[in-house]
């Protein structure tokens, strides 16, 4: 069977040759720690997720590569003073490396809540500076860079001058590009707006700093990306993917680079996984029109009106094609919630109905069926049309309960397997046991109620002690108007 992919390089749908028959290298970039990931961060790392999953099924042997940004991602190129790590080290008084594991760490826990497999590799940027001085010294070497007050910047003029393209990813004019910018301040030690930073010189203030030939200071946040993704996937190779958002600059840079250094084109297959939104606008940080994944999962927040699973998040998040643009709501949680349940609820059934003697007059052509699926998948990962083929099978597992439906055991036994692998292993969705998830509720209840008693009788000793106990466990309880409810933090 073929896999096509949308190569964001042609802007068209593309048969799958991996460079290495049966081998895929995969890059993607990770996440620049310096604060917590939020939940549009996620969907972009679960739609990467879904497709490792993906190719990992379809029999590849992946080597995922996926970075942690923990240097020189300046907010502006120009300025020094906007390294994100020095700002919120200054911000939380912390060693810039405390931010970076504090923020690593809690990266990690997330994903491992929403379900993502780890990388195979994952670098971080300061554990490869060598290797981005050394790609700085080449670019100088060819002319491709020149040195500026200890800085070294990208010359995009010199490449394009070359015959080569700055712009071929983006597809971006190079005339407007520079009509367009204007110079800001701090801009002037380049040659022209639009080149940007290989090595960028330390001002006395910046702590995150190491030697090079051009004296003290620290890589540009271009170059990483291409250092790690040589060094582990070789100067060629098969996906990189990314946010739609970093497709410029960042990806473009990242084209520039690899072929002013090795003269070719460094990636085949460019990936963008579309943004999530919250009220129509694009999910970031900087506008505070965000949610933090946890915020969602313990239902602290005043978005959503209850509390939702990450397998149920997962769920909603993969409903979506991950190059459409998503926008989360209430109701498509509560949607998705419904449509979970009834998906758990047959993978259960499925466990139990028995196969009949006979199979005729079943409507679940199995072969056509199993086709279809596979055909979803292997069509640029079409996670939404994979789910609706599946609740087809849905639909008729509840009439197999009925029985108004019957399937031979052969094909019993293969939609049990075809279900468990796409629900489990190719979606990643996890089943929640209710009965835990009640009995839970069932003990809170009972907390509460023993705690309103405490406080009836003025014991306000006791009373504290069950509600700092529940916190200390990662249960917070709220009092309202309506009595106490209690969330999971
Ligand atoms: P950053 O840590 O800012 O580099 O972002 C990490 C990843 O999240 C990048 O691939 C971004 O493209 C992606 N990203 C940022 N905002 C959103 C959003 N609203 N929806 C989906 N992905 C996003
Ligand atoms: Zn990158």
């Amino acid at each position: 069977m073929e896999l096509k992919i949308y190569n964001s390089l042609s802007g068209e749908k593309e048969i799958f040759r991996p460079i290495h028959e049966n081998n895929v290298g995969m890059y993607v970039c990770g996440p620049t720690v310096y604060s917590n990931v939020h939940l549009g961060n996620v969907r972009t790392f679960m739609s990467f997720d879904f497709i490792y999953r993906s190719l990992t099924h379809l029999g590849y042997k992946v080597r995922y590569v996926r970075n942690i940004t923990d240097a020189g991602h300046l907010t502006d190129d120009g300025d020094v003073d906007n390294d994100r790590f020095v700002k919120q080290s200054r911000l939380e008084k912390l060693e810039p490396m405390e931010i970076v594991q504090k923020y690593t760490v809690d990266f990690h826990k997330v994903l491992e809540n929403f379900n993502l497999l780890p990388p195979t590799i994952e670098p971080t940027a300061t554990g490869h500076i060598l290797e981005q001085i050394e790609l700085t010294q080449k670019l100088l070497d060819k002319g491709f860079a020149y040195e500026s007050n200890g800085s070294v910047y990208f010359d995009v003029l010199e490449y394009n001058s070359r015959g080569l393209n700055y712009g071929e990813l983006s597809r971006r004019n190079i005339e407007e590009l520079f009509a367009n910018t204007r110079d800001l301040d701090g801009q002037n030690e380049k040659k022209n707006p639009q080149d940007f930073a290989l090595w960028k010189a330390a001002s006395p203030a910046h702590i995150m700093r190491w030697n090079s030939p051009w004296g003290e200071g620290f890589p540009g946040w271009h170059l990483e990306c291409t250092a790690m993704s040589t060094k582990y996937l070789g100067e060629k190779f098969d996906i990189h993917g990314g946010g739609m958002d970093l497709k410029f600059p960042h990806h473009e840079c990242e084209v520039a680079q690899g072929k002013a250094c090795n003269g070719t084109e460094p990636v085949n297959y460019w990936l963008h996984a579309n943004m999530l939104t919250m009220n129509g606008q694009r999910m970031s940080k900087s506008t505070g029109n965000y949610i933090l994944p946890m915020e969602l999962v313990s239902g602290n927040n005043d978005f959503f009106e209850k509390a939702f699973h990450p397998a149920i998040v997962r769920f909603n998040f993969l409903q979506a094609h991950y190059r459409s643009v998503l926008d989360i709501s209430n109701e498509a949680m509560v949607a998705s919630e419904k449509g979970f349940q009834r998906l758990m609820e047959a993978m259960k059934i499925l466990n139990q109905v028995s196969a009949a003697d006979n199979q005729q007059g079943s409507t679940l052509n199995m072969k056509e069926w199993k086709e279809k699926c596979y055909n979803a998948l292997t069509d640029d990962f079409n996670s939404p049309i994979l789910i609706s083929h599946l609740f087809e099978a849905v639909n008729f597992i509840f009439k197999l309960k009925d029985e108004k439906e019957k399937l031979s055991p052969e094909d019993l036994e293969e939609l049990k397997k075809l279900m468990n692998v796409f629900v489990y292993e190719v979606l990643g969705l996890q089943n929640i046991e209710e009965n835990n998830n009640e009995k839970l509720d069932q003990t809170l209840r009972v907390l509460i109620e023993l705690r309103n008693q405490a406080r009836k009788s003025k014991n306000f000793e006791l009373s504290d002690q069950i509600r700092d106990r529940l916190l200390a466990e990662g249960i917070e309880l709220k009092d309202g108007r309506d009595g106490t409810s209690y969330s999971l933090i």
